[in-house]
């Protein structure tokens, strides 16, 4: 019963949760939307889009090491090293810092370079760029658009149509799979 009344939720709130990666506005039914398991430290929110501001020292008390190591130290994650290079599961990729909605998978491909690869973020305002010239390199550095957390770099060799490809850091990324109806409507477009 508690699994149907759950599932009911869940399918009630997607449309909501696809309109909200557009908009700025503040959804009143946010605290509702997100689910316990969800909910890591105060500040994380698949649903929030208020920008986080947080201090350094305040980060390294609520991220695990090896996220607070990429996120906020602009560390790399070993190439290879992430199970979702490979991932082929239908669904949505998020900021591990703060929820923040980042990729979806049908933006993703395998680039080979050793490190999950997406073409094009959720929307426009999900990633900020920065130039980058260490390690005597010119990059652009990709950092998520909500905490400004680092999530690694963009290089214009990706497949059309946008040419471009995201390397992340598979560490500073959180799965969330496709409900199955979404999977469904997806399969008959
Ligand atoms: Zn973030």
């Amino acid at each position: 019963m508690k699994n149907l009344v759950l599932y009911i939720i869940a399918l009630m709130m997607a449309p909501a949760m696809q309109q909200c990666t557009y908009s700025q506005s503040t959804q009143p039914k946010k605290e509702v939307m997100d689910t316990e398991k969800n909910k890591k430290h105060p500040a994380y929110s698949r649903t929030d889009t208020s920008k986080v501001n947080l201090s350094e020292e305040e980060w390294k008390k609520i991220l695990p090491p090896e996220v607070y190591y990429i996120a906020r130290q602009k560390g790399t994650e070993r190439p290879g090293s992430s199970p979702f290079e490979y991932s082929k599961e239908v669904g949505t990729y998020y900021c591990a810092a703060c929820g923040n909605a980042l990729f979806k998978s049908d933006t993703k491909f395998e680039s080979g370079c050793g490190w999950p690869s997406f073409y094009e973020p959720i929307s426009k305002s999900s990633i900020i760029y920065a130039p980058d010239h260490s390690h005597g390199m010119t990059r652009t550095e990709v950092m998520c658009g909500r905490c400004k957390s680092h999530l690694g770099h963009v290089f214009e060799d990706g497949p059309p149509p946008t040419g471009l490809r995201y390397c992340i850091n598979g560490v500073v990324l959180d799965f969330e799979k496709a409900q199955e109806a979404e999977k469904k409507y997806k399969e008959k477009q």
